[in-house]
């Protein structure tokens, strides 16, 4: 195959062989400290000290429409208490967890390494990308190459805005209702701890701001 010339270089960046972890200093190949915002979690994937797999593993509930996302008000204000908190770290282990390995983001079109961020109203990606294995990541570049040949190829005869589907216009209101949900159930619990105690109306005030 001969090599074509794609839209984007890939980037000539020098990377180190064996990189450090931004937040414990571990070495690719290695654990994560204990506590580390960069680990995975083992069971979903997700990130380790956000995903609430340590209450769900342990057997509590987590639910962020629920009172208290669905924990004991002790948990959901202070965590879990530290006995448990190792017993989900051992639960952990036993899973199996996720050494630091770094691979890098690719622009799923043209294979340029590490393209930097940009941002795209969910609406118009999934315009544009549903169908295209829309969870990829692409440079800036060839989404707008890609826009601009659906849009002048492919006869449907529009641009965005579109009409928006009706299954995108579901997907936005589910989240919509479920992000109202989230926060008139934030605010209940938040009177509730001071109700018992447990938070001061000017620490719940602060939280509010923030
Ligand atoms: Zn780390
Ligand atoms: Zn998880
Ligand atoms: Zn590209």
């Amino acid at each position: 195959m001969t090599a074509k010339k794609t839209c984007c270089k890939t980037s000539a960046k020098k990377r180190p062989a064996v990189q450090r972890c931004y937040g414990c200093q571990c070495r690719e190949g290695e654990l994560h400290k204990q506590g580390c915002d960069m680990e995975r979690c083992p069971f979903c994937g997700g990130q380790l000290i956000s995903c609430g797999c340590c209450y769900t593993t342990l057997g509590y509930t987590h639910d962020h429409t629920l009172p208290f996302s669905g924990l004991p008000p002790e948990v959901y204000t202070n965590g879990l208490p530290s006995e448990e908190d190792d017993k989900f770290m051992s639960l952990c282990d036993m899973q199996g967890r996720i050494p630091y390995i770094v691979l890098p983001n690719l622009c799923a079109r043209c294979g340029k390494l590490w393209p930097d961020m940009f941002h795209v109203e969910d609406e118009e990606w999934l315009f544009y990308m549903s169908g295209h294995n829309e969870e990829q990541a692409l440079c800036r570049r060839c989404f707008n190459v890609i826009k601009r040949l659906i849009d002048t190829r492919s006869g449907l005869g529009k641009t965005y805005p579109p009409r928006v589907t009706e299954t995108v216009a579901k997907r936005n209101r589910e989240h919509e209702e479920y992000l109202t949900k989230m926060r008139v159930q934030l605010h209940a619990d938040q009177q509730e701890l001071v109700r018992v105690g447990l938070k001061t109306a000017e620490e719940t005030a602060e939280e509010a701001v923030r």
